[in-house]
């Protein structure tokens, strides 16, 4: 069997429903600071501003994504955004079934892995979360729950190209608490085993900050991080950016 390269290293920041044109200057400085990151820098700001993004971030080493995508190319879909329309804007990237979109949108891991279906025909690479409860994680189910979200959320034909997995237990994301150390490796020991593809990049969400960043990469099998609060500031991910360099 040929060997698997190593997963690529990802930090990606998630604006969630954060950001107006003022803080393009955030992703200017952030450009500026990292321009040619020897890691994938990601960031996922509102659709409202990744048109804007894109032009800010011309000719930088910083990617983009959008934060959920439709299962569908075109079409009778108000409010909702193709994985089409999304590369359009100048995405390579896309999250899909993240904790709060399988809470605020009833999201099902079917329906997730309609909509990675859909980023694949766009050329994006989804970004698939996965996570248990706080209350799933107290009654000892968190491989089960994160082993059937796997299972669902990813159809035949993910791979390391085209499939990034981030493992966000729930309970930890804006929260301030994060599992330790030997919890995440668990998990991400299990998702490696279990994942379509063992050289997909499996990176790690829920409260990375600059302090506690350094700690999470060193842990066995976390490839970067899916960080919501701690990307909304330059300084904050570039530290963060720093920390996964060096790991
Ligand atoms: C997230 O939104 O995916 C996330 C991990 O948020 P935070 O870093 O704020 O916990």
């Amino acid at each position: 069997m040929p060997d698997t390269p190593p997963p690529r290293k990802l930090a990606a920041g998630n604006w969630k429903m954060n950001g107006l044109g003022a803080d393009l200057a955030e992703a200017r400085a952030l450009a500026a600071a990292h321009a040619a990151p020897e890691v994938g820098v990601l960031l996922c700001p509102p659709a409202t501003l990744i048109s804007r993004m894109a032009e800010a971030l011309a000719g930088s080493a910083i990617a983009l994504g959008g934060q959920d995508c439709h299962a569908a190319a075109k079409g009778a879909h108000t409010g909702d955004i193709s994985a089409h329309m999304l590369a359009d804007a100048g995405a390579s990237h896309v999250i899909l079934g993240h904790s709060e979109r399988r809470a605020d949108h009833g999201e099902t891991s079917a329906q997730v892995a309609a909509k990675l279906r859909a980023a694949w025909a766009a050329g994006l690479v989804g970004i698939v979360c996965l996570g248990e409860s706080e209350q799933e994680r107290a009654t000892g189910r968190t491989l089960d729950v994160v082993g059937a979200q796997l299972a669902q959320s990813l159809p035949e034909g993910a791979h390391a190209a085209n499939t990034v997995i981030a493992y966000e237990p729930v309970w930890a994301i804006g929260s301030g608490h994060t599992p330790s150390a030997g919890e995440i490796a668990e998990v991400h020991a299990f998702l490696r085993a279990h994942a379509p593809d063992p050289g997909i990049t499996l990176i790690y969400g829920g409260s990375v900050n600059p302090a506690n960043a350094a700690d999470i990469f060193a842990i066995e099998g976390v490839d970067g991080a899916l960080v919501g609060g701690a990307s909304l500031k330059a300084a904050d991910f570039g530290a963060i950016i720093a920390a996964l360099r060096v790991s």
